[in-house]
């Protein structure tokens, strides 16, 4: 039987386009909440779909994702030019390290076990506003157009250009996971700002170190400033840290992470129309200052998911 045309493939309460770190969150606050269906787009492999990233957050307790945290530190450092340090205890905070492919398995199984709910794996294209809520037109892996009906709809798809600015700085940076040969970490604290790199000639630079284990460890190099570097200048800034700076001896280099974060005062449009709400970084959850999100993005996740249980609805802050 053909569809009459203009109907919609499949219709559920909340369609979330993109399932990183702001489209997982809110999935898995409203399948908390347990009183709206969620479909949650996500791209196929390709280029729309970023490679296995580090989240790093602040969080109370035990927290919301415990099954998922790789690491936590309750002492954090910052080593000044001068080598000096200076240690702190967050608590009752804990500094908490998430790898986006545990996060993904984590929300993806809370959504299996809801009902109505569901991943799709497909290319959004375009959203719109419709008399009573929004369409999402997409494409899946195999060419087909779909067409996704809701009540609300998320976007967190990255926008393709930022919004004008008086400053515009990029937190930008490239890490690598460290195995050293002989033990050289304290697991017990985490190195969130290490000054004692060189200084680029805007800007400023600084490493930061992760231990995972006495031989393990995410160190990576980051600036703020306002072109990123490629990967061969990253890679010579990080050798001359691991090398000269930590002294880490002889050590292989397992995989590595590399990105760039958006540090303005822009604004961001959070409502594009009635029905559709823009999340994450696309929606202005970046902390210009520093560059974390995901903090964010839970107290954002968690007030929509109390909003729509209540019957509200609430543009994401
Ligand atoms: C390497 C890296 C490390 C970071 N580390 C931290 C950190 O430690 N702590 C912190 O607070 N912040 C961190 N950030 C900043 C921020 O938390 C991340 O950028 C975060 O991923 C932003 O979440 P988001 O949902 O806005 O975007 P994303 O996580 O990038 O999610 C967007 C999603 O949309 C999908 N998508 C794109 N186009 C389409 C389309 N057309 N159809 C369907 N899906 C689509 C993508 O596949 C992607 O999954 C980091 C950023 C990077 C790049």
């Amino acid at each position: 039987m053909s569809r009459p045309s203009g109907a919609p493939d499949e219709t559920s309460d909340v369609v979330i386009v993109g399932g990183g770190a702001s489209g997982l969150s809110l999935a898995h606050h409203l399948a908390e909440t347990g009183t709206s269906t969620v479909t949650l787009v996500e791209a196929p492999d390709g280029p729309r779909r970023p490679p296995e990233r580090t989240w790093c957050y602040w969080e109370r307790g035990t927290g919301d994702f415990a099954e998922a945290v790789s690491a936590s530190w309750s002492r954090l450092r910052v080593h000044g030019t001068d080598g000096r340090t200076i240690t702190v205890d967050p608590s009752p905070q804990r500094y908490r390290m998430l790898r986006s492919t545990a996060f993904e398995r984590l929300v993806h199984s809370r959504l299996a076990r809801s009902p109505g709910s569901r991943v799709l794996r497909a290319t959004a294209d375009t959203v719109h506003d419709t008399a009573d809520g929004a369409e999402v037109h997409c494409t899946t892996p195999d060419g087909r157009a779909l067409t996704l009906r809701a009540r609300h709809v998320f976007d967190s798809r990255p926008l393709r250009s930022l919004p004008p600015a008086r400053t515009q700085l990029m937190q930008h940076f490239r890490g690598w996971f460290v195995r050293t040969d002989a033990d050289r970490f304290d697991p017990a604290v985490a190195d969130l700002m290490d000054f004692r790199v060189p200084q680029p000639r805007h800007g400023l630079a600084f490493g930061y170190t992760l231990p995972l284990a006495p031989d393990r460890a995410l160190v990576e190099y980051t600036e703020f400033s306002r072109a990123p570097l490629t990967t061969t200048a990253y890679e010579a800034a990080l050798a001359h840290y691991c090398r000269d700076i930590l002294g880490l001896g002889a050590f292989t280099v397992e995989s590595a992470e590399q990105g760039v974060i958006p540090m303005t005062d822009a604004r961001f449009t959070r409502r594009t129309g009635p029905a559709v709400f823009r999340i994450g970084t696309a929606g202005g959850a970046t902390r210009p200052s520093t560059g974390y999100t995901f903090a964010a993005v839970q107290r954002q996740s968690r007030a929509v998911a109390a909003a729509l249980r209540d019957g509200r609805v609430l543009v994401p802050t």
